[in-house]
């Protein structure tokens, strides 16, 4: 597990996939082209950053690792719970599908997603060769997107639980992640009594969400026993990471890439 620096790009990786016939890049905030607020890989196009930079960073990032720009399947994030399988990349001119979890089998097609705080999970299925991202926010982990994903997995391809490496990374800490009541609520909804241990209590009474219990749970839960976790901290770690709560909305996303075969 760590960090690696290439052409100013500097990306984290999961030691778990490295010895498989994938590449992946939880690309950081460095080596891009926007300023501010957004400096500098910002790959967030509605965030408010100039749309040429974003452009430029995306382009920089599948220059350097030599995948071509229209391979890419990304979406329109929406906290939602549906996965799409892709079976090819996604048209130029096709406007972004909205959904939460991505899934291939194809080598032609490179995964991409944007974070700043919410959960990347990686999936791999190194038997069918099948990979996937989801995005997992206290919506998304509320309703269990991480299950919905495998089950997707292997109704789309076949894929068991079993089988599956899965990858929890950078995003919002415990103690970074004050939440209301409401949010206690949807979980206790969705975990019943199980929800008690992903919420603590912070110095002024308020409860605090763990993002990382609540998805490695919901994945044991759905028979996902490979699980590494980045343990790294979005909102602690600003040098490196999009923090949507620390830098109060007005911020970038940080790109996750992952596709099959060696770079
Ligand atoms: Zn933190």
């Amino acid at each position: 597990m760590g960090f690696i620096e290439t052409n100013d790009l500097r990306y984290f990786q999961f030691d778990s996939f490295k010895g498989q016939d994938v590449f992946h890049a939880v690309l950081t905030r460095h080596g891009g082209a926007s300023a501010g607020p957004f400096a500098s890989l910002n790959t967030g196009g509605t965030v408010g950053d100039d749309p040429q930079a974003v452009v430029a960073n995306h382009e920089k990032i599948y220059q350097t690792f030599g995948y071509d720009y229209y391979s890419r399947f990304d979406v329109w994030q929406v906290h939602g719970t549906d996965i799409l399988c892709a079976d090819g990349p996604r048209s130029p001119e096709t406007p972004h599908p909205k959904a939460d979890g991505i899934l291939t089998d194809r080598e032609d097609v490179t995964l991409f997603m944007r974070f700043a705080d919410c959960v990347p999970i990686l999936l791999l299925d190194p038997v069918r060769r099948v990979i996937g991202i989801i995005h997992a926010g206290w919506q998304g982990t509320a309703r269990q997107i991480a299950r919905v994903a495998v089950e997707k997995m292997g109704a789309c391809y076949g894929s068991r639980p079993g089988d599956l490496l899965a990858g929890i990374g950078p995003s919002i800490c415990p103690q970074c992640y004050e939440v209301g009541p409401e949010v206690v609520r949807a979980f206790q909804r969705s975990y019943g009594g199980r929800a008690e241990v992903y919420f603590s209590h912070g110095k002024n009474g308020h409860f605090h969400l763990d993002l990382w219990t609540a998805n490695r749970d919901t994945l044991h839960m759905a028979g996902v026993t490979r699980i590494e976790e980045s343990r790294l901290c979005t909102a602690c770690h600003l040098d490196d990471w999009y923090s949507h709560r620390a830098e109060h909305g007005r911020t970038g996303r940080f790109g996750v890439l992952l596709t099959l075969g060696k770079a």
